[in-house]
């Protein structure tokens, strides 16, 4: 390039002249311009100044010898650009070349940029000025130094290199693209967060302007700013991340809470409901859980589980509302439709020691408190059954026990009575004669009370020895009509002396039945005893003998005072007279029936009673209509009306004063 300026090579002026490649003699002007001392620079190479202590690009400094003139930046020692001319001149010695190095007026960059300037003094950002289109860096702030890794952060390394020395994997990477969409559009850039990956501290994010300057309509400069946001963006991330996951965990808290069997809500300090959850919205109706809750009592009631009203402010939320912990409160929440046994836990929540909400967790316990009430009325149930059980057994062993003493008592009753007995008949016999009217009568009063006595040890030997299974029947084929007759036979003296009619009538001549001719001589004589004695004079008394479907029926029918109804289940059983004052018309111990009854039973019969008081009463026994398999020997008809049946008849006809 063909300069236009005309020099007068004075000392001051900006020159430097060389020999071949070595600086010989050099201008005050070029030295003022550069900062430099003359012994920095004299005796150098050329190649030395311009290129390392001045900056100028290599593929610039080749071309100053080709070119008269070029344009280019140049750094002074304290590394302030300046944008020169440099033009060479071949000197008259052609060994010497002079250099003449012009900067261009209104260059700097401090006094034209001025705003720019400010930002380079705060310091707040890292701010660089890059030429354009080389992107020479020409100036860079502290904090844009600081923000590069070694060796970059150092601002003697680093001033007049080009971007692409500066920025690491420059080539191909997308800085480059924007840096070349700048230098094509001349539009500025503005980056947030940029990504960038090469340093070696790892990846770093950016936000950057990058802005063109412009000079008489061409782009000269462009102007950075940035500043790391790394931590900031690490930082936002990382409450992002928390953020997804606290989120995620209140979903999952709410489709917790939204499946939990128990119903919970939570209510501000004020009362008010902040969340419900669907059990809870069940459990209340919508128009309660929008009320404040020290209202909702209003709209249902609350009672305790004895049914007494809970008033307002010893609900569990409203107590918990005023800090209280409630625990496993137990109650009944009455609606219109219907009502539940809930249990309900309560806590207040304070933050920063301050009071702010309650939560209140509702378990409606109305089935299981129903299946434990099931299970308590079962237990109980049980309990008394078991105590039952123990009763009877304990009821079972003292009856046992009695009947066992009862045994006892009379086997050793029987001995005297029945000495006493034959001591009587003895004397009746042998001093016949000898004893007086009066005597005989003291003597018939002593056996009748002894055969009474008798009696009544028999019937207590027989009735404990059947319940103790000890009892004996000896069944013999008999002819029961013949028996039967024979026996109301033996008993007409007495009848006829009360003056009570006596009949019997059998619509069998014969029936020869299995029979154990004693016990059944026990059972009529007992039945015909009592008819007697409870039938008034002049009155009848039938025996009828009939047979029955697969039974002989005994029928002992009288006229006498009859058994109210109510009465007439318990003369079977043990002791069982109708009451003391009917009983005490006739003598008695209210046991023979029930040993009627036994007998009958241990033959396979039953026995019945039907009676109506003032009229009379029927007594049916039937024995089953069987013969005995054993052996089969009809009894000697003889033997029937022997002393055994006299005595027999006098022993169960004791108790029958005539
Ligand atoms: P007891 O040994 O005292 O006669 P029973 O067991 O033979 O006892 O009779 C029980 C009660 O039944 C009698 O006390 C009497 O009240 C009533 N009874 C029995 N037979 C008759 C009857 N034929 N007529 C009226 N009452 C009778």
């Amino acid at each position: 390039m063909e300069t236009n300026i005309t020099y007068t090579f004075s000392e001051d002026n900006s020159f430097l002249i060389s020999t071949p490649n070595i600086i010989t003699i050099i201008g005050n002007g070029f030295l003022e311009l550069i900062g430099y001392s003359k012994d920095e620079i004299i005796n150098k190479s050329l190649s030395e100044v311009f290129t390392n202590l001045l900056r100028i690009p290599q593929e610039i400094f080749e071309q100053i010898d080709i070119k008269e003139s070029i344009d280019c930046y140049i750094f002074t020692k304290s590394l302030e650009a300046r944008e020169v001319v440099i033009s060479s001149f071949q000197g008259k010695d052609a060994k010497n070349k002079t250099y003449l190095v012009v900067e261009k007026p209104n260059t700097r960059l401090d006094e034209k940029i001025i705003f720019v300037e400010q930002l380079f003094k705060d310091n707040t950002k890292g701010v660089a000025i890059y030429s354009v289109p080389n992107l020479v860096l020409l100036k860079a702030n502290q904090m844009f130094l600081d923000f590069k890794e070694t060796p970059f952060n150092n601002k003697e390394y680093i001033i007049g290199k080009s971007l692409r020395e500066i920025v690491k994997g420059f080539k191909g990477s997308e800085v480059e693209v924007i840096w070349d969409s700048i230098l094509e559009t001349q539009k500025g850039w503005g980056l947030k967060e940029f990504r960038y990956d090469n340093y070696s501290r790892g990846i770093t994010y950016w936000d950057s302007t990058l802005t063109p300057i412009f000079e008489n309509g061409k782009m000269k400069y462009i102007f950075q700013t940035s500043i790391e946001v790394t931590e900031m963006v690490l930082n936002k991330r990382k409450l992002e991340e928390q953020n997804k996951i606290i989120q995620e965990q209140k979903e999952q808290l709410e489709a917790i809470l939204e499946n939990m069997i128990e119903g919970v809500t939570v209510r501000d300090k004020c009362g008010n409901m902040i969340l419900i959850n669907a059990t809870a919205k069940k459990i209340m109706d919508m128009a309660d859980a929008n009320k404040n809750a020290g209202d909702v009592i209003y709209g249902n009631s609350f009672t305790d589980l004895d049914g007494v009203p809970i008033s307002s402010d010893k609900i569990p939320m409203v107590r918990a509302l005023k800090g209280e912990t409630v625990k496993n409160h137990k109650l009944i929440f009455k609606q219109p439709d219907k009502e539940s046994i809930m249990e309900i836990n309560a806590t207040p929540i304070y933050l920063n020691n301050e009071l702010i909400m309650a939560v209140a967790c509702s378990h409606d316990i109305t089935e299981s408190v129903r299946n434990q009430r099931i299970i308590e009325n079962q237990q109980e149930r049980m309990l008394q059954v078991q105590i039952e059980k123990e009763k009877n057994e304990a009821l079972k062993k003292a009856i046992e026990m009695k009947d066992e003493f009862l045994s006892l008592i009379s086997h050793e009753f029987k001995t005297p009575i029945t000495v006493i007995n034959s001591a009587i008949q003895a004397m009746e016999f042998i001093c016949k004669d000898e004893l007086s009217h009066k005597a005989k009568g003291y003597l018939k009063k002593i056996q009748q009370n002894s055969l009474r006595q008798l009696r009544l040890v028999n019937n207590i030997l027989d009735i404990t020895r059947i319940s103790s299974g000890h009892f004996r029947i000896n069944k013999n084929n008999h002819d029961i009509t013949f028996i039967t007759k024979a026996i109301v036979k033996s008993i007409y003296l007495y009848t006829q002396q009360k003056g009570i009619y006596l009949a019997v009538s059998s619509k069998m001549e014969k029936k020869v039945i299995g029979l154990d001719e004693e016990k059944y001589e026990r059972i009529l004589l007992n039945l015909l005893s009592n008819a007697i004695k409870f039938t008034p004079i002049g009155k009848r008394i039938l025996i009828t003998i009939s047979s029955r479907k697969g039974f002989v029926c005994i029928k002992v029918k009288d006229e006498g005072i009859g058994i109210p109804k109510d009465k007439q289940a318990i003369i079977f059983e043990r002791f069982g007279q109708v009451d003391s004052s009917l009983s005490r018309q006739a003598e008695g111990s209210g046991i023979g029936l029930s040993l009627v009854k036994m007998l009958v039973e241990s033959m396979g019969g039953s026995v019945s009673v039907k009676s109506k008081v003032g009229i009379g009463s029927t007594f049916t026994v039937l024995l089953p209509n069987i013969k005995t398999i054993e052996s089969f020997q009809e009894k000697n008809l003889e033997a029937l009306s022997d002393n055994r049946l006299i005595q027999a008849t006098a022993i169960e006809f004791s108790d029958i004063y005539l």
